[in-house]
């Protein structure tokens, strides 16, 4: 033993039901754990190639330029804003939560003219809203959060996007916690430009964020006027590597890739449509659950997600009290409230692997014992 005397890891086993990272599936498992390739071998370039054939499935577009960005899910969304957003670009973001902040600050880091929609926390942002703040603002950059983590809000895209494509904006949309566990439809709702995460309902560890531009988003870069203000992101030298020229940019995280191709692999075989479906069983069952445990949803019916449940805490526990004694005595992980939201509620994810009747049902026998 060396003068450290640091033991091997024995990591404890747990039931990841928070707002991510979700359960991953053995055989990703067992996939990531294999010995590295060359990030330019022929191998791993022909495995590159049909993780973008997938992504573009899962996302549901024909978007040719759709990989994953090396690094999580706020890498995504630095690639998406760096390469698209100019100093004084007006940029209009919804915010009614933790991570519409998080695209406004950012924006705001990079000189944009940052205008915000901002709603209460646990709201969605609704057509009128968008309406009106397009109207008077005329951005030239939309950026909307599909699934709101912090909050378990859904913003109602299918009845947002027709609004942004006509005022002619550039339409930026975070996936991080929607894709592969709600309908997501890139080129449907006309979005140029998303990022997500492979810690969420795709159902890999985290370490990749799949992005995807439009043509048009890839001529906005083409036409920028000021340079790229990021060497990593530059999305023109990541389409040397991703593209079909196969020029050595950074060295690919090989394993994630191995990971993230298993992930895909098993969605696109389960189908998604019916991943969609298993997402919603698993939400029916922890509602009726809790209704009978007596506990209430922080969020409107209509617009809540399903993989993503706000629950109040209720009235004189501790929540962070209980949520130790849940990782404790019952090895379940559940999130805690965000911003001003912290102590009033927890998070339940419901994601991928988790989005299962029998994970649920272990929740919802545990939660009773710890509440007793
Ligand atoms: N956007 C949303 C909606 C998220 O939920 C998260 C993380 O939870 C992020 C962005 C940032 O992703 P990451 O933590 O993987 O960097």
């Amino acid at each position: 033993m060396s003068r450290f005397n640091i033991s091997p890891l024995k990591i404890p086993k747990r039931l990841l039901m928070g707002p991510g990272p979700s359960m991953v599936a053995d055989s990703i498992l067992e996939k990531m754990g294999a010995a590295p390739v060359g990030h330019l071998d022929p191998y791993f370039l022909s495995l590159m190639e049909e993780i973008k054939r997938m992504l573009r499935e899962v996302f549901q577009t024909s978007n040719e330029f759709t990989f994953p960005v090396s690094g999580t899910g706020s890498a995504g969304m630095e690639f998406c804003l760096v390469n698209l957003i100019e100093p004084q670009d007006k940029v209009l973001v919804g915010i009614n939560g933790l991570f519409g902040r998080r695209i406004a600050d950012l924006a705001l880091k990079l000189g944009a003219n940052v205008q915000t929609l901002e709603v209460p926390w646990g709201e969605s942002i609704e057509a009128d809203q968008l309406k009106k703040a397009l109207d008077e603002l005329q951005p030239k950059v939309v950026a909307l959060v599909h699934a709101e983590t912090s909050t378990g809000i859904r913003n109602p895209i299918e009845e947002l996007s027709p609004l942004i494509c006509q005022s002619g904006a550039l339409f930026i949309l975070d996936t991080v916690t929607s894709l592969g566990g709600i309908p997501v439809f890139i080129d449907r709702w006309g979005v140029d430009a998303t990022f997500s995460a492979t810690q969420k309902c795709i159902g890999a560890p985290p370490g990749l964020s799949p992005v995807s531009f439009s043509p048009r988003a890839m001529e906005i870069v083409s036409k920028r006027k000021t340079k790229i203000p990021s060497w990593y992101f530059d999305c023109l030298l990541l389409h040397g590597y991703w593209g079909m020229d196969r020029i050595y940019h950074h060295t690919a995280p090989t394993n994630n890739n191995y990971g993230l191709h298993e992930a895909l692999r098993l969605i696109l075989e389960e189908g998604l449509e019916n991943r969609w479906q298993r997402h919603h069983n698993a939400y029916c069952r922890l509602k009726k659950g809790l209704s009978e445990l007596g506990l209430e949803f922080f969020t409107p019916d209509n617009r809540r997600l399903s993989q993503l449940n706000a629950v109040k805490v209720p009235e004189g526990k501790d929540e962070a009290l209980l949520r130790q004694k849940l990782l404790d005595q019952y090895g379940i992980e559940i999130g805690p409230g965000l911003g001003p939201l912290k102590g009033k509620i927890w998070r339940i994810g419901l994601m991928a692997e988790g989005a299962r009747e029998e994970c649920v049902d272990k929740l919802l026998v545990s939660l009773e014992e710890v509440l007793k």
